[in-house]
């Protein structure tokens, strides 16, 4: 899908939405709060922005956000966990301004967090902007993957293949996918003003997933540390606009 100037400033709207979601979360989460209050700051940024929210209701999920602490990789519901001092958590945000979507996450520690989570923050978030300088107009959408993949591998690290990214528009979720790795195939040729959310999830040990029974969270199947960062981000004349920045 190619989105016109009118649309994309919508998208550009609902992305300083998300932004704002993140930096009152990341203000928030401390050693001691749980993921439920999280939940209930990024609610006040909608409210006080006039934004609906994607997650909320969407199959049923409970909340505005994700909150995914340590080897937890996505989609984890807020709720009585306490942050400790040591955890990594994923927050994952997204909002709706007059119809258009955006969606983004990031990964921080609380409090002071081991060098091998440091690492694994900074070669997750690394990857992603490897992935997002893929988005120019006449690449081939899956070479995102493979700049990703790339990235991770390189430090040692695992790419999850279970969950990806995706275009993004007045659905939260729209064809094609975005995945975190080579598929072997080229994928779409990108076009100006196509739209996606890149995403890689990165673990510190292997790539196999568990889906705990809640039937949301899910978490590395060998219990090492996850994380997740994604912004959305427009094909643009100039190169790749990342909507979900301040
Ligand atoms: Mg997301
Ligand atoms: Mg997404």
């Amino acid at each position: 899908m190619r989105r016109n100037e009118a649309e994309l400033a919508k998208m550009r709207r609902a992305g300083k939405v998300v932004a704002e979601m993140h930096e009152a979360t990341r203000a928030a989460a401390k050693p001691g709060v749980t993921t439920l209050e999280l939940d209930q700051v990024a609610r006040d940024v909608l409210e006080r922005r006039g934004a609906t929210s994607n997650f909320l209701g969407y199959h049923g999920f409970p909340a505005v956000i994700c909150t995914s602490p340590n080897s937890m990789i996505v989609h984890g519901i807020p709720g009585g966990y306490v942050l400790e001092e040591g955890d990594i958590l994923s927050i994952d945000c997204g909002a709706i301004i007059e119809g258009y979507h955006g969606d983004a996450a990031f990964t921080m520690g609380i409090g002071s967090i081991s060098k091998e989570a440091q690492k694994l923050l900074d070669v997750t978030e690394r990857s992603l902007w490897a992935g997002i300088d893929q988005l120019t107009r006449g690449n081939a959408l899956n070479e995102v993957g493979r700049a990703v993949q790339a990235v991770a591998e390189a430090a040692g690290f695992s790419v999850v293949r279970e969950y990806v990214g995706h275009a993004i528009g007045t659905a939260m979720h729209e064809q094609p996918q975005v995945p975190n790795y080579w598929p072997g195939t080229r994928g779409p040729t990108l076009k100006t003003g196509n739209v996606f959310a890149v995403e890689p999830m990165v673990n510190v040990g292997s790539p196999e997933t568990l889906m705990l029974d809640d039937g949301w969270s899910v978490v590395t199947a060998d219990g090492s540390l996850s994380a997740h960062f994604e912004h959305t981000i427009a094909v643009t004349p100039d190169g790749p606009e990342v909507f979900t920045v301040p």
